[in-house]
């Protein structure tokens, strides 16, 4: 059963209280910001962006060799970006999932999963050893067929999956049933090895205060404004200060990027998140949902949602937005018919909550880039190197990223860099009109396949055989 798009009243009574801001940044663990740039500094690794990108690659930095100097300058404060406002899925895959992974670099698949899942191993590892208390459950996440089509969808998955040697777990309905009672879900797949669930915003502050525990200094509320190359050098201005460093990181995501060249290669897509107020003990009972999978539609439009330490329920997704001209900025964050329209799925996915109230509403930015998964590159005669175009899977492979934009900075030859996906970019988007009119008619496309039992499109699949797309 696919979702309908009527909006009911009910959907809209539940928004009625709702803070516009994020829930994970709504918390009185968030520190008090480091303070703003007033001087001038000298460093030998500067980075620009304190998102997960940024901080690990601060981390990483440091742990090579403490007794290089680290500077991080950061626009606003610590995940204030997409890491503190995103669903909290940390995934395994570096290529945006099976499907995308192995269409684009099948020769290297299997180093990419290895890499993945090792990459999920380091996080974890790092979480527990620096005891950063945020949430990480690694229950999986289980893709959820709520028509036959999509079933079939799952099996094919299987299949690869086994071919891949990657542990899986098919439930049947009744099975679905017994993990979470919603009268939409008839199958699910799980890869519970290769996925958790965090709050993200926790785990930037636990890296936060990891990178200053070891002598990273932060600068927050400190934007630059202009980074210029000068002799072995690089000039990063702020408003009221600036610092001179041997080498730089850029980690600034969806942000308007400070090399204008990479707006070609990465679009601003807004996404939209609702989160429940705490479920009572019979709200609870009635869902079930004790393991606290993350679960994601098998649909092209998909929803992903998952429950919080304190017993509510996140709902994202679906919508995503782009806005003329790669549009970005706060005014954009709210989005009334995004919030309706994901209240009122959220109720055909659990009628039995009706009467549950939303207390937060926000949007944000996903760096979107035509192969869907990270690339890497440099400027400035190799002194400046930048990770980006995660595409909506970046929680877990931002650490990825930082790993090859240090060895890129370092200069070394490592599994990595030799990797086809790290030395090759994605195709760049057209300039507008034409990028607003071919993102939006994908957009429109991507609704299609959920309506018509699975079956895409012409455009679809032109994009498809071109190896171009739009995704979450
Ligand atoms: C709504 C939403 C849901 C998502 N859900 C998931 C999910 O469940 N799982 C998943 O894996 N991924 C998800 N993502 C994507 C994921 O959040 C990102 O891929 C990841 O957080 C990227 O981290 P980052 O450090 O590269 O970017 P960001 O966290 O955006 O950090 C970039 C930082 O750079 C700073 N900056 C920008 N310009 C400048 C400048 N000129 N000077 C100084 N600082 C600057 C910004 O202020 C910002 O703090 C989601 C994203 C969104 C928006």
């Amino acid at each position: 059963m696919a979702y309908s798009n009527n909006i009911r009243k009910e959907a809209l009574k539940s928004l009625k209280h709702t803070k516009h801001f994020p829930f994970w940044l709504d918390d009185p663990a968030r520190p008090t910001p480091e303070p703003a740039l007033t001087k001038h500094v000298s460093t030998d690794l500067l980075i620009i962006g304190a998102g997960f990108t940024g901080l690990w690659t601060a981390l990483l930095a440091k742990e090579q060799d403490p007794s290089q100097a680290v500077v991080i300058l950061e626009a606003g404060e610590t995940a204030g970006g997409a890491s503190g406002r995103n669903g909290g899925f940390v995934d395994a895959s570096i290529t945006h999932g099976l499907h995308n992974g192995l269409a684009r670099w099948p020769s290297e698949f299997s180093r990419l999963l290895a890499l993945g899942l090792a990459n999920l191993d380091q996080i974890e590892a790092t979480i527990k050893r620096l005891d950063i208390e945020c949430d990480f459950l690694r229950a999986g996440d289980i893709g959820m067929a709520s028509e036959p089509y999509q079933v079939e969808g799952l099996k094919a998955e299987i299949e690869l999956a086994a071919h891949f040697n990657i542990k899986f777990e098919f439930y049947d309905r009744d099975r679905v049933q017994e993990i979470v009672k919603s009268p939409l879900f008839i199958a699910g797949l799980n890869y519970p090895n290769h996925a958790a669930i965090v709050n993200p915003a926790q785990l930037a502050w636990g890296l936060r205060k990891a990178c200053l525990d070891m002598g990273v200094q932060i600068y927050e509320n400190s934007a630059v404004t202009k980074l210029i190359e000068e002799k072995q050098y690089l000039i990063a201005h702020t408003d009221h200060g600036s610092v001179r460093a041997a080498r730089v990181a850029l980690a600034t995501n969806a942000f308007p990027p400070l090399l204008k060249r990479l707006s070609y290669y990465v679009v601003p897509v807004y996404d939209y998140v609702l989160i429940t107020e705490p479920l009572t003990t019979a709200q609870r009972e009635s869902i079930g949902w004790l393991g606290r999978e993350g679960i994601s539609d098998a649909s092209r439009q998909f929803h992903y949602t998952r429950t919080t330490a304190d017993g509510r329920i996140l709902w994202g997704g679906y919508d995503a937005v782009y806005y003329w001209n790669n549009g970005f900025g706060p005014h954009l964050e709210k989005h009334s018919a995004s919030f309706a329209r994901l209240a009122d799925h959220f109720f055909q996915a659990f009628p039995q909550l009706e009467g549950v109230n939303f207390t937060h509403a926000w949007g944000g930015a996903i760096d979107t880039c035509s192969r869907f998964s990270p690339f890497w590159g440099t400027a400035h005669h190799g002194k400046t190197a930048y990770a980006l175009g995660y595409t909506g899977l970046g929680v877990g492979a931002s650490r990825f990223g930082a790993c090859v934009i240090l060895d890129i900075l370092d200069g070394w030859k490592t599994e990595r860099t030799e990797l086809e996906m790290v030395r090759t970019k994605p195709l760049p988007f057209p300039p507008e009109p034409f990028r607003s009119i071919g993102i939006n008619l994908s957009r429109w496309s991507m609704g299609q396949p959920d309506q018509n039992q699975g079956r895409e499109n012409l455009w679809l699949r032109a994009m498809n055989w071109l190896g171009l797309g739009f995704d979450s």
